[in-house]
Protein backbone atom coordinates (compact mmCIF):
# COMPACT_ATOMS: atom_id res chain seq x y z
CA UNK A 1 0.00 0.00 0.00
CA UNK A 2 3.12 2.60 0.61
CA UNK A 3 4.07 2.73 -2.69
CA UNK A 4 0.58 4.20 -3.41
CA UNK A 5 2.00 7.34 -1.60
CA UNK A 6 5.09 7.56 -4.04
CA UNK A 7 4.51 10.14 -6.57
CA UNK A 8 5.85 9.76 -10.19
CA UNK A 9 8.14 12.75 -10.26
CA UNK A 10 8.96 14.66 -7.67
CA UNK A 11 9.99 18.71 -8.10
CA UNK A 12 11.39 21.37 -5.88
CA UNK A 13 8.66 23.87 -6.61
CA UNK A 14 6.11 23.91 -10.09
CA UNK A 15 8.03 26.45 -11.64
CA UNK A 16 9.96 23.31 -12.55
CA UNK A 17 7.06 21.79 -14.62
CA UNK A 18 7.52 23.21 -17.72
CA UNK A 19 4.94 23.45 -20.48
CA UNK A 20 6.52 22.32 -23.28
CA UNK A 21 7.08 18.87 -21.64
CA UNK A 22 3.68 18.21 -20.90
CA UNK A 23 2.78 19.34 -24.05
CA UNK A 24 5.74 16.55 -25.40
CA UNK A 25 3.99 14.15 -23.15
CA UNK A 26 0.28 14.91 -24.34
CA UNK A 27 -1.30 16.51 -21.40
CA UNK A 28 -3.74 18.85 -21.82
CA UNK A 29 -4.92 19.17 -18.70
CA UNK A 30 -3.44 20.20 -14.95
CA UNK A 31 -4.88 19.87 -11.83
CA UNK A 32 -3.13 21.13 -8.78
CA UNK A 33 -3.33 21.30 -5.44
CA UNK A 34 -3.70 25.25 -3.97
CA UNK A 35 -1.99 25.71 -0.24
CA UNK A 36 1.35 25.19 -0.40
CA UNK A 37 1.74 24.11 -3.89
CA UNK A 38 1.03 27.61 -5.63
CA UNK A 39 1.52 29.80 -2.79
CA UNK A 40 2.00 29.92 1.01
CA UNK A 41 -1.74 28.32 2.71
CA UNK A 42 -2.09 31.97 4.18
CA UNK A 43 -1.11 34.04 1.38
CA UNK A 44 -4.59 35.09 -0.03
CA UNK A 45 -3.98 35.52 -4.06
CA UNK A 46 -1.39 34.85 -6.79
CA UNK A 47 2.18 35.69 -7.09
CA UNK A 48 3.25 37.87 -10.00
CA UNK A 49 5.48 34.15 -10.87
CA UNK A 50 1.84 32.17 -10.38
CA UNK A 51 0.21 34.68 -12.94
CA UNK A 52 3.48 33.70 -15.78
CA UNK A 53 3.27 30.29 -14.96
CA UNK A 54 -0.46 30.01 -15.51
CA UNK A 55 -0.06 32.06 -18.80
CA UNK A 56 2.28 29.96 -20.06
CA UNK A 57 0.17 26.72 -19.73
CA UNK A 58 -2.61 28.79 -20.97
CA UNK A 59 -0.31 29.87 -23.86
CA UNK A 60 0.14 25.79 -25.29
CA UNK A 61 -3.48 24.91 -24.70
CA UNK A 62 -2.98 23.68 -21.17
CA UNK A 63 -5.92 24.05 -18.81
CA UNK A 64 -5.63 24.39 -14.79
CA UNK A 65 -7.99 23.80 -12.48
CA UNK A 66 -7.64 23.98 -8.43
CA UNK A 67 -9.15 20.77 -5.86
CA UNK A 68 -8.72 21.60 -2.38
CA UNK A 69 -9.49 20.30 0.75
CA UNK A 70 -9.74 24.42 1.48
CA UNK A 71 -13.11 26.07 1.82
CA UNK A 72 -15.33 27.99 -1.18
CA UNK A 73 -14.23 31.30 0.46
CA UNK A 74 -10.27 30.61 0.44
CA UNK A 75 -10.40 29.03 -2.72
CA UNK A 76 -12.50 30.71 -4.71
CA UNK A 77 -11.07 34.28 -3.45
CA UNK A 78 -7.63 32.36 -5.09
CA UNK A 79 -9.03 31.31 -8.18
CA UNK A 80 -12.13 33.71 -9.30
CA UNK A 81 -9.21 36.39 -10.07
CA UNK A 82 -7.31 33.71 -12.26
CA UNK A 83 -10.61 32.55 -14.27
CA UNK A 84 -9.45 29.13 -13.59
CA UNK A 85 -12.25 26.18 -12.40
CA UNK A 86 -11.69 24.97 -9.18
CA UNK A 87 -13.49 22.16 -6.69
CA UNK A 88 -12.88 23.07 -2.89
CA UNK A 89 -13.83 21.08 -0.01
CA UNK A 90 -12.10 18.18 -2.47
CA UNK A 91 -11.48 15.53 0.69
CA UNK A 92 -8.70 14.27 -1.39
CA UNK A 93 -7.52 11.51 -0.92
CA UNK A 94 -10.77 10.35 -2.09
CA UNK A 95 -11.48 9.41 -5.30
CA UNK A 96 -14.44 11.91 -6.33
CA UNK A 97 -13.21 15.23 -6.68
CA UNK A 98 -10.34 13.94 -9.26
CA UNK A 99 -13.29 12.49 -10.97
CA UNK A 100 -14.93 15.33 -11.09
CA UNK A 101 -11.76 17.62 -12.14
CA UNK A 102 -11.43 15.47 -15.45
CA UNK A 103 -14.92 15.79 -16.41
CA UNK A 104 -14.91 19.68 -15.85
CA UNK A 105 -11.91 19.78 -18.25
CA UNK A 106 -13.25 16.80 -20.73
CA UNK A 107 -10.09 14.95 -20.21
CA UNK A 108 -9.07 11.51 -20.11
CA UNK A 109 -6.86 10.66 -16.99
CA UNK A 110 -3.97 9.86 -19.12
CA UNK A 111 -4.20 13.40 -20.45
CA UNK A 112 -3.77 14.90 -16.71
CA UNK A 113 -0.85 15.22 -14.25
CA UNK A 114 -2.02 16.35 -10.63
CA UNK A 115 0.22 18.36 -8.50
CA UNK A 116 0.54 18.41 -4.75
CA UNK A 117 2.75 18.59 -1.39
CA UNK A 118 1.23 16.42 0.50
CA UNK A 119 2.01 12.50 -0.03
CA UNK A 120 -1.11 11.48 2.10
CA UNK A 121 -3.87 13.57 0.74
CA UNK A 122 -3.04 14.75 -2.98
CA UNK A 123 -0.14 11.67 -3.91
CA UNK A 124 -2.68 9.40 -2.43
CA UNK A 125 -5.41 10.39 -3.81
CA UNK A 126 -4.37 10.99 -7.37
CA UNK A 127 -2.64 7.84 -7.47
CA UNK A 128 -5.89 5.75 -6.47
CA UNK A 129 -7.49 8.39 -9.28
CA UNK A 130 -5.08 6.77 -11.80
CA UNK A 131 -3.31 10.18 -12.47
CA UNK A 132 0.35 10.90 -13.18
CA UNK A 133 1.06 12.64 -9.64
CA UNK A 134 3.75 15.30 -9.27
CA UNK A 135 5.02 16.04 -5.13
CA UNK A 136 6.40 19.46 -4.79
CA UNK A 137 8.06 20.48 -1.90
CA UNK A 138 5.55 22.30 0.51
CA UNK A 139 6.11 26.50 -0.11
CA UNK A 140 5.35 27.75 3.39
CA UNK A 141 7.72 27.31 6.52
CA UNK A 142 4.79 27.22 9.00
CA UNK A 143 1.60 24.89 8.92
CA UNK A 144 -1.39 24.43 10.36
CA UNK A 145 -1.88 21.73 12.94
CA UNK A 146 -3.54 18.93 10.70
CA UNK A 147 -0.88 19.63 8.41
CA UNK A 148 1.57 19.35 10.93
CA UNK A 149 0.46 15.89 11.64
CA UNK A 150 0.64 14.77 8.25
CA UNK A 151 3.63 15.95 7.82
CA UNK A 152 5.22 13.64 10.78
CA UNK A 153 3.04 11.03 8.93
CA UNK A 154 4.73 11.13 6.20
CA UNK A 155 8.15 11.56 7.50
CA UNK A 156 7.24 7.91 8.43
CA UNK A 157 6.17 6.58 5.38
CA UNK A 158 9.19 8.44 3.75
CA UNK A 159 11.54 6.87 6.03
CA UNK A 160 9.94 3.00 5.25
CA UNK A 161 10.01 3.56 1.18
CA UNK A 162 13.40 4.32 2.02
CA UNK A 163 14.32 0.84 3.65
CA UNK A 164 12.50 -0.53 1.15
CA UNK A 165 14.74 1.17 -1.49
CA UNK A 166 11.63 2.29 -2.89
CA UNK A 167 12.42 6.32 -2.87
CA UNK A 168 13.93 7.10 -6.05
CA UNK A 169 14.82 10.99 -5.91
CA UNK A 170 16.94 12.82 -3.32
CA UNK A 171 15.57 14.90 -0.74
MG1 LIG B 1 -1.38 21.58 0.09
Amino acid sequence: MYTNFLPDEYVKNVFQIRPEKLVARGVKGIITDLDNTLVEWDRPGATAEIIEWLASMKEVGIQVMIVSNNNNARVKAFCDPLGIPFICEARKPLRKSFHKALETLAIQKEQAVFIGDQMMTDILGGNRAGLHTILVIPVASSDGFFTKFNRMMERRIMANLKRKGLLKWEE
